[in-house]
């Protein structure tokens, strides 16, 4: 049996995709699962509490269990000698998160759907297992990169081209051939060859692509029926928004703007992403959030930087809070929201930083 699963980080977009697919797929077995750091904001905390009433229940996930430490963080930073993770040493995604999510799975073949959205230009976590699949319900495109690139490689032109037949009629059929036939070369790479077919017909390219995935060994094609092919939906950040107040589920707080004055002028600020409260990836300006919303917390965050390790490069927690710094980082933000109202809107969904969202994991954030 394929198991359908959903990883609710604590995060917006997850958030919103657990609601939308159990309300768009009521016939869907979905296993909703968290991965529980010990770390995360009381407002993530709620968020995921108001969900699971919401879906009727989450399995949460805790790595290092039975182990004394007071957190699954604590107990993995203790074994490898206090080094602090990183972008580039990212250990702790990997052994809290991963490693729970593909124990949690096992051996059984499993779709995994992931919420990044419409309006994002980044691929998602694609597991290495391969048993376990990730579809994207928000986007236009829905499948993975893996999978696009072995249904459009150039060895399996004819056999998509029979497949195409077999689905549409004469004149849908001979606009699909000129793209299919088409071979991919460094002008015509995969994205635009999916794009190309995803503008004639989407319907018909998750069907072809479903089609196809049966002659494979991936989860999807396991399936007798895939509800999402018929899907064309996109969503983006508004349609998250909505969702969320819609349910009655709500946004977390810590997304709330909250305004401040330096100089005489005045700026916002607010955390843009769920995930650890010290987590590496935040902006200067989240930690000053940090430092003034939750002292307590950014206290406990200075108390791991020990024996040389800091969470930022070249700059301690203790230096980014002496005053001269904090009114530089101050104004900087308040510069950076002017620029932006100058372009554009002023929503509540727009002034959510979703900034450099390539680097970010999406197993902590979406
Ligand atoms: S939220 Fe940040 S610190 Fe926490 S596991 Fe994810 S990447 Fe690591």
């Amino acid at each position: 049996m394929v198991r359908h699963i959903l990883g609710i980080s604590g995060g917006k977009d997850s958030a919103a995709l657990a609601i939308y697919l159990k309300n768009k797929y009521p016939q869907m077995k979905l296993e909703y699962y968290n991965t529980d750091t010990g770390c995360e904001l009381a407002e993530t905390e709620l968020l995921i509490s108001r969900l699971e009433t919401y879906l009727g229940g989450i399995t949460m996930l805790r790595a290092a269990a039975g182990s004394p430490e007071p957190t699954p963080f604590e107990h993995f930073l203790k074994a490898s000698g206090n080094y602090l993770p990183s972008p580039q040493a990212r250990w702790c995604t990997q052994k809290m998160k991963l490693a729970e999510m593909e124990k949690f799975v096992g051996d059984a073949p499993t779709i995994s759907y992931v919420g990044i959205r419409g309006d994002e230009d980044r691929e998602g976590y694609v597991s290495t297992k391969p048993n376990i699949q990730a579809i994207f319900p928000f986007r236009k495109n829905i499948w993975s990169v893996d999978v696009v690139n072995k249904v459009l490689s150039n060895n399996n032109i004819a056999q998509l081209l029979e497949i195409y037949t077999s689905l549409c009629d004469e004149e849908t059929l001979s606009e699909a051939k000129k793209i299919i036939e088409k071979p991919l070369t460094k002008d015509f790479y995969y994205s635009k060859k999916t794009n190309s077919l995803l503008d004639l017909d989407t319907k018909l390219f998750n069907k072809a692509v479903f089609k196809f995935l049966k002659t494979t060994d991936y989860p999807v094609g396991k399936l007798d029926d895939f509800p999402l092919v018929d899907n064309d939906d996109i969503l983006v950040r508004d349609d998250i928004f909505r969702i969320l107040e819609e349910s009655g589920v709500g946004i977390p707080d810590y997304y709330k703007p909250i305004k401040f004055e330096v100089d005489g002028k005045i700026g916002t600020y607010n955390r843009s992403r769920s995930g650890c409260y010290f987590c590496f990836f935040q902006q200067k300006i989240e930690w000053i959030w940090l430092y003034e919303q939750h002292p307590d917390l950014y206290q406990k965050a200075m108390d791991f930087e020990k024996g040389g390790y800091t969470w930022n490069q070249n700059e301690s927690l203790a230096d980014l809070i002496k005053p001269e710094r904090i009114r530089q980082i101050k104004l900087d933000a308040i510069k950076k929201q002017e620029a932006k109202r100058q372009a554009g809107s002023c929503r509540l969904a727009d002034n959510i930083g979703d900034v450099d969202e390539d680097n970010f994991c999406a197993n902590c954030f979406i």
